[in-house]
């Protein structure tokens, strides 16, 4: 069995990692940062060359690798594309059509996809969209209630993010559980700097917080999440800002990193213990959104058998995960805070044995779901 090369383009980073899809082995994986700053690599082209580097630094060729597909992470797919795609040309050009609903992601994965088609022309490209698992959500979760004709003719609508980690953190719990997904309804809490919820009934995401961009929903590192509208009017009328300076300020300059000045979690408790009262307050306000969140999915649907955090919040801060789940019990979720505080690091338990629902942890892993379901086209 061969080994898939799975890309993560950002604007000014690549992220790559070579992994075995069938046993799930990570090869070698790794980052390269600063592209076209001072110091770093221009371009990306230079970037990937420095991956392929990295990946035979001991000697090897490319040959060596056993490369039989590379992956590549995107952000939107838009209303058509969804399954995982080989790319082509004329998919090329479909993304490129899609580049001004995800500005700030997309066309950097497309640069990656381009670059490293040129680099590895005769292995099969495959993207993976991180709206893909929501495809389907139920028209109510998915419609904004705003001017229909207008929402039709631009494509608005809740198409959802981080699908490829919800779907995943998902499968894993209900084989935790030695059950089948279609069996189960989930809530799954995806807290790392960019962060959303799903409610999964039956195997399938009924709804989720982010919408039309992965703005929408929990506060982030740095981003706001659900804000009223009306500030974004408001700015713009009374501050005199930009439409570009808007998206700015709610895209970098808000969430933790906005209110606290840090979006690192375990700087923030630090703050918090030594009396600072921003911290406190933008904590405060993450943990309110949060528990907004999970009232919100319980009720959507009628009771959870599972609920589960993941990414790098949620993996490892058991503080969040108790303040968001603390005084739950009359909606039938009790935390054990002995398994809660375990430093255990794999896919484990931390519910008490009387919670009706299940609590758990799980890594997140989307690289690996990305190279199964590029293996899955060929
Ligand atoms: P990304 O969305 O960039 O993939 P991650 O899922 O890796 O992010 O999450 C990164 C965040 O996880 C960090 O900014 C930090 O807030 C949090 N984090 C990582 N490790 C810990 C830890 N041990 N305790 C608390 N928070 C942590």
């Amino acid at each position: 069995m061969g080994t898939v090369l799975v890309l993560n383009s950002g604007s000014s980073s690549l992220k790559y990692q070579l992994i075995q899809p069938d046993t799930g082995e990570s090869l070698a994986h790794g980052i390269v940062e600063r592209i076209g700053d001072d110091g770093g690599v221009p371009d990306h082209e230079a970037a990937l060359r420095l991956a392929f580097e990295r990946l035979t630094a001991d000697g090897g060729d490319l040959d060596g690798l056993g490369l039989v597909a590379v992956g590549h992470r995107v952000v939107h797919g838009g209303q058509r594309l969804y399954r995982p795609t080989l790319v082509d040309d004329a998919v090329l050009d479909q993304l490129r059509d899609l580049s001004p609903l995800a500005p700030l992601h997309n066309p950097p994965a497309l640069l990656g996809i381009e670059v490293a088609r040129r680099v590895l022309p005769d292995l099969p490209h495959v993207a993976v969209f991180d709206t893909a698992f929501f495809h389907d959500l139920p028209a109510a979760a998915a419609t904004y209630a705003i001017d229909r004709e207008l929402a039709a003719r631009w494509q608005i609508r809740r198409y959802g993010f981080h699908g490829t980690s919800h779907q995943f953190v998902s499968r894993q719990a209900a084989e935790f559980l030695g059950a089948a997904p279609e069996s189960l309804n989930q809530i799954v809490l995806h807290l790392g700097n960019g962060a959303s919820a799903s409610a999964i009934a039956g195997g399938r995401p009924v709804d989720t917080s982010m919408g039309l961009t992965p703005m929408e929903g929990l506060v982030m590192g740095t981003r706001s999440g659900d804000i009223d509208p009306g500030v974004i009017s408001y700015l713009s009328r009374t501050a005199g800002m930009g439409v570009e300076d808007i998206e700015s300020m709610l895209n970098r300059r808000s969430g933790m990193s906005g209110l606290a000045g840090e979006i690192d979690f375990r700087v923030v408790h630090q703050r918090i213990e030594s009396g600072d009262q921003n911290a406190q307050l933008a904590y405060d306000v993450y943990i309110h959104r949060l528990r907004k969140y999970i009232g919100a999915y319980l009720a959507i649907l009628g009771h959870t058998d599972v609920l589960t955090f993941t990414a790098g919040v949620g993996e490892n801060d058991a503080q969040v995960r108790r303040d968001a789940l603390t005084g739950l019990a009359p909606l039938g979720i009790e935390l054990d805070e002995h398994l809660n505080e375990s430093p255990a690091r794999g896919a484990r338990l931390i519910s008490a044995e009387s919670s009706p629902t299940t609590v758990l942890v799980i890594p997140t892993n989307e690289e690996l779901a990305i190279a199964r379901e590029c293996l899955s086209v060929l």
